[in-house]
């Protein structure tokens, strides 16, 4: 089924233009709360480039930043060197610390809280955080971010960034003529493998099945890629190094043998979850479980409701893509606000008394 992107006939959200004080200082029937013009919830660089936008509209974004994950995926790795505008490369939480500075100069307010429940319909959504706040707001753009399934080893984090990554296109040029491994068994392992043989003297694919669920051309180009190795019918149980990746214990699915594979480099490509697990029923997704938006658009199948970054993205899931989104989403918002009040102050002209209709003015 298409995704149903009716706009709604008739939203009144206030004659007020949008970023003025006015509008900031509209209240809500149910509680003495203000609605803001926007609230992003999400801090990675979809999130914080949907604040820099809006902000500089004068639309005053709050940005729910996440209780321990504010910043995002970036936070969890160490030099992000794709990231156009940093000639030598940056850090990941310096980039994001960075762009965080960036939105609040422009009067982001950042709330390091979880959002718990979200209430989309109508015209005036509702966010609650942690402790039970609740904020309003005309417009919410949903950043949430993909998250990458791991193998639930022990010293899976621990090395996060120390050999043990989830993005080729991201970290496969620190692997220039080593020997790394690639666990999974579908197309994007198979992908992540056959990329990484630009850079990697050897690329071990180790899959926990005797056949992959790859499309057959998939499979065809890593069984004919001479540097690809394939180990069937192992799963990895333990990884170790001091400070990098330097082997990895294997054991065979099938006999239950333990086995030592030296290399320093391991992809874990076993899928990604869109996080959107407190909005699932409220807006469409695709079938790969990402938020399904209009076109190019940032638009849900809500009217007010726009998503950014990797959330609804099952393909590029990169920094600047994200961060493309991101503004995206922020100039939809700002169509959106203008639109609607441009519309409810045509409804005000139009039920507005005619000169005819109002009482004489006084001599
Ligand atoms: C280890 C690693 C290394 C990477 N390296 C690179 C790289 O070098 N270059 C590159 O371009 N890309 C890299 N990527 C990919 C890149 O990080 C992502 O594509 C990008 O971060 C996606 O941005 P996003 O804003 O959509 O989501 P995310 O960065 O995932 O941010 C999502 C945000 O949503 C918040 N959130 C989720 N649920 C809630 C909630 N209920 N309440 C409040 N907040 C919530 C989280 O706290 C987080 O702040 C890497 C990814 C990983 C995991």
């Amino acid at each position: 089924m298409s995704p149903d992107f009716t706009p709604a006939l008739k939203l009144d959200l206030g004659a007020t233009p949008p970023g003025t004080a006015e509008s900031d200082q509209q209240q809500v029937a149910d509680g003495d709360s203000t609605v803001h013009d926007v609230v992003i919830v999400g801090s990675g660089p979809a999130g914080y480039t949907a604040a820099i936008y809006t902000g500089r509209a004068n639309l005053k974004p709050v940005v729910i930043a996440g209780s321990v994950t504010a910043g995002g995926d970036l936070m969890q790795t160490t030099e992000v060197e794709n990231y156009p505008g940093f000639t030598d490369g940056i850090m990941g939480p310096e980039l994001m610390a960075t762009m965080q500075a960036q939105a609040e100069r422009f009067g982001a307010d950042v709330r390091y809280e979880d959002a718990v429940k979200l209430e989309l319909d109508g015209e005036v959504k509702k966010i609650t955080v942690e402790g039970g706040e609740v904020l309003h707001a005309k417009t919410v753009i949903l950043a949430t971010g993909s998250a990458y399934r791991e193998l639930g080893l022990e010293d899976e984090k621990r090395l996060s960034g120390h050999g043990v990554s989830w993005c080729a296109t991201c970290d496969g040029f620190f692997f220039k003529g080593q020997n790394i491994a690639v666990v999974g068994g579908g197309d994007s392992a198979i992908e992540e493998a056959t990329f990484l043989t630009k850079f990697a003297d050897k690329v071990t694919l180790i899959h926990r099945r005797d056949e992959f669920r790859a499309s057959e051309i998939m499979q065809k180009r890593a069984f004919d890629d001479p540097k690809i190795e394939i180990l069937w019918n192992k799963q990895v149980i333990g990884i170790s190094g001091e400070s990098k990746v330097q082997e990895l214990s294997l054991e065979d699915t099938v006999t239950g043998d333990v086995s030592a594979l030296p290399v320093t480099g391991l992809f874990v490509a076993i899928g990604s979850d869109p996080r959107t697990d407190l909005f699932k029923d409220q807006v469409e997704l695709t079938p790969e479980g990402t938020v399904a938006v209009q076109g190019r658009s940032s638009k849900t199948t809500l009217p007010g409701v726009f998503a950014a970054g990797d959330v609804l993205d099952p393909t590029y899931r990169q920094a600047v893509t994200a961060a493309g989104s991101g503004c995206v989403a922020a100039i939809d918002v700002e169509h959106y606000l203008a639109e609607h009040s441009a519309r409810a102050q045509d409804q005000d002209q139009l039920t507005a008394p005619s000169a005819a209709q109002r009482s004489p003015l006084p001599h």
